[in-house]
């Protein structure tokens, strides 16, 4: 095995004088294809230095300058996209053409960014009192950093690295261990594109790494997104220590199937939703709540389209969905389903968990699995699975699935699928979800409005993306001023 990853700091690639490695796998075969250091506290401290002494100048440089390297860094993400999706396929799972999308929207995070400019602006009142004006100007906060999950590799180090620089603020990445790989192809781009150095840094690691940021004092800004336990300690330790956090994380995401919808396009729309990516976004599909009539036919319909999805590695053009991250995921995905069948909490209607891909027999594969008759009350209507699971439930009415849809503890995401708009107006009204899709079935904003998790999908007040990150990243400073005439000089 080759040396481990290196990390980048004050823009040159460095070794971890660690010993402590972790193996980074390709989920469909099992290999291991890296290893990745978990990085000591010192080289934290080494990192959020040198972007200590960067920020002195950055934050000088204007902003129309600074999204210059901006604009570079979009065209060589553009001119790479392929090189960094097969990166993705091959330490995610995910297929090919989920790796490219999943660029595509980091990619208009960046371009959004390049509108900080304005963005940025303040505001100024004339004349508050006789003689005097007051204004508000944005100010850079300093040293930030973002501790990113294994989900989408590409796209979520993206949701604020560009906001970070573009305010003017030197930024510090701890990618998740698991994919480290897809970060090492960003920062080569980042170093094309010519930043500064110690503008932006890459410091691997897992815990060890994370408590050195969260507990590092020059450290003020903590971007955060994972699992909703890691979310609240990471949430509790900044803020604890007077840092500025955004931690958003998991969930467990409804849909409501009306009779009055497009029952074809609306299975496929759920499918692509629970399936895709294995299962694993944060805004998957994992309830499905049938309301009066549409049990049967969509019952029947899902079973169809999850039984015949095709499953194999990402880079097999025919592939419609890879494996699941790792081992110990794809074992606690058939342990929490396999509980909750011993205890009469569910019916199994497709199965997924013991089938294996001909070439690929070591990979983390589980199939599409439908299970229905899902008690609302069970482990398996309430817990976040993060894989190609979807549970099935039954409602009579709109008022009933909406309570069904609130009934939990996370709100990241809910959707319903219907013609009625009264019926849509009172969902989108009354859900306690900040992303909602209507006839839509993974509502992910664009990069010019907040990712709004709701409830225990996140922890702070200023969401990721759009005007959000601007006001994450910058501190506002007040000025009132007074010039009185008699104060002045006569020429
Ligand atoms: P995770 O919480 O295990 O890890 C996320 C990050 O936290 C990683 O960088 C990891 O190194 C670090 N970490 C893990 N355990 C830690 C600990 N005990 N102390 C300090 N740091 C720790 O999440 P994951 O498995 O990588 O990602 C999947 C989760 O992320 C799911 O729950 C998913 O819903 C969530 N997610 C949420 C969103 C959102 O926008 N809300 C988006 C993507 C993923």
């Amino acid at each position: 095995m080759s040396t481990p990853l290196l990390n980048f700091i004050n823009g040159a690639w460095a070794q971890s004088s660690t010993s402590n490695v972790l193996n980074v796998n390709n989920p469909a075969t099992a290999q291991v294809i890296a290893q990745v250091p978990i990085s000591p506290a010192n080289e934290v401290h080494a990192a959020a230095q040198a972007a200590q002494t960067a920020f002195k100048e950055w934050r000088r440089v204007p902003v129309t300058d600074r999204i210059q390297y901006l604009f570079r860094l979009k065209q060589l993400l553009e001119d790479n996209i392929d090189d960094i999706a097969k990166t993705i396929t091959n330490e995610c799972g995910k297929t090919y053409a989920e790796s490219v999308a999943e660029m595509r929207r980091g990619i208009e995070n960046v371009e959004n960014s390049c509108g900080s400019p304005t963005q940025m602006q303040g505001l100024f009142s004339e004349d508050i009192a006789r003689g005097i004006d007051e204004f508000m100007i944005r100010q850079p906060l300093g040293v930030v950093a973002a501790i990113t999950p294994f989900n989408f590799p590409g796209m979520i180090p993206l949701w604020f690295l560009p906001y970070a620089v573009a305010t003017g603020n030197c930024f510090i990445l701890k990618p998740s261990e698991k994919v480290p790989l897809t970060s090492q192809k960003l920062f080569q781009l980042i170093e094309k594109a010519g930043f500064p150095k110690g503008v932006l840094q890459v410091v691997n690691g897992s815990k060890e790494t994370v408590d050195a940021i969260l507990d590092h004092p020059l450290i003020r800004a903590i971007s955060f997104v994972g699992s909703t336990p890691v979310a609240r300690y990471v949430y509790s330790r900044a803020t604890a220590n007077g840092k500025r956090a955004q931690c958003q994380g998991g969930a467990k995401n409804p849909v409501v199937i009306m009779p009055d919808c497009d029952l074809e396009m609306t299975t496929k729309i759920i499918a692509d939703s629970a399936f895709g990516c294995a299962g694993q976004r944060c805004l998957a599909a994992s309830v499905a709540i049938t309301v009066g009539d549409a049990k049967n036919s969509f019952t029947e319909h899902i079973a169809d389209i999850a039984a015949s999805r095709k499953v194999g590695y990402g880079l097999d053009s025919a592939t419609e969905m890879g494996p699941v991250i790792s081992a110990d995921s794809k074992n606690r995905i058939k342990h929490i389903v396999n509980g909750g069948l011993a205890n009469g909490a569910a019916h199994m209607l497709v199965n997924g968990l013991d089938r294996t891909v001909g070439g690929y027999e070591d990979g983390f594969f589980v199939f599409p699995t439908v299970l229905d008759q899902v008690n609302p009350k069970s482990e398996l209507a309430t817990t976040e699975i993060f894989g190609p699971v979807l549970s099935l439930m039954h409602a009579n009415t709109v008022e009933e699935a909406i309570a069904m849809v609130n009934d939990r503890t996370v709100g990241n995401m809910a959707c319903l699928f219907t013609s009625s708009g009264t019926a849509a107006r009172q969902f989108r009204n009354e859900v306690t979800s900040g992303n909602v899709g209507i006839n839509v079935g993974i509502a992910a904003p664009m990069a010019f409005f907040p990712f709004s998790g709701w409830r225990d999908s996140f922890f702070g007040d200023l969401h990721a993306q759009g005007h959000h990150a601007i006001e994450f990243y910058t501190e506002t400073k007040v000025v009132v001023e007074r010039w009185p005439k008699e104060w002045s000089r006569k020429f």
